[in-house]
């Protein structure tokens, strides 16, 4: 190979190194485009304080329900758990972004009535591809943005599955319930006095919010069951009929 061969061959090698690079900056430039496009509508929209992050969940279309995360997304008050950790709207909005969960209404009645994610089974955890469901009465009926604020923090905080991959219990749904009621206080659920970790008052927490369908999940997921306080030492039940607070099974 003489000189001038070579000199040839490095030149078409880094003519088509550029052209790569090229190629990459102009695809970066397309989605910095598309990301900007998606967001415009809700920067022009929504009141200035709001932070509209610069990517919005890719599998969220609705405009309803990509208001309701960007909504959640503003949230960064902590709200203190079982465990002493804290947990904000944001983290849970994130949670959404970083596993590109999609956001759907439930138009063919996927969760019966209510809002959900489907599991593959009781104890499996969630297929990736499976979205969040959301309660069309939320929009027909016009319970109104806060309430589906509130909805999403409790849907997205079961797909962060907070006690690892194991079936649904009473406990996840009062700090589902718990974290949504945080994040839009009215809806009216009321947690003042109530150990979630103490098992008698767990069961009369649902029983005085009447969702009472959640006493046939089981109690407690295992990593929790080291912090379950002796229901017998628990004092607040003088007074109270047993079977107003029993367990069902
Ligand atoms: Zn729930």
């Amino acid at each position: 190979m003489n000189k001038t061969t070579t000199f040839s061959l490095m030149t078409i090698a880094l003519i088509s190194t550029v052209a790569a690079s090229a190629f990459v900056v102009k695809t970066a430039d397309a989605k910095t485009q598309r990301d900007a496009d998606r967001r415009a509508p809700y920067v022009n929209a929504l009141s200035p304080e709001l932070t509209v992050p610069a990517v919005l969940p890719a599998r969220i279309d609705d405009p309803v329900l990509m208001e309701a995360w960007i909504r959640l997304y503003n949230r960064q008050n902590p709200i203190q758990l079982w465990d002493g950790s804290t947990l904000t709207g944001q983290m849970l909005a994130q949670f959404v972004l970083d596993n590109n969960i999609a956001m759907v209404w439930d138009t063919e009645g996927a969760c019966g009535s209510g809002s959900c994610s489907l599991k593959k089974c009781a104890d499996c955890g969630y297929a990736s591809d499976s979205p969040i469901y959301m309660m069309v009465a939320e929009q027909t009926f016009g319970l109104g943005m806060e309430a589906l604020v509130s909805t999403l923090a409790h849907e997205a905080f079961h797909r962060t599955e907070p006690f690892g991959v194991v079936s649904d219990t009473r406990f996840e749904e009062f700090w589902a319930f718990y974290i949504g009621a945080k994040i839009t206080p009215e809806v009216g659920l009321h947690f003042d006095g109530y150990n979630s970790l103490d098992p008698d008052n767990l069961n009369l927490w649902i029983t005085d919010s009447r969702i009472d369908a959640y006493l046939q999940l089981p109690a407690y997921p295992d990593s929790v069951q080291t912090l379950i306080s002796v229901a017998s030492t628990s004092s607040n039940f003088e007074g109270i009929p047993t079977h107003a607070y029993a367990a069902t099974n």
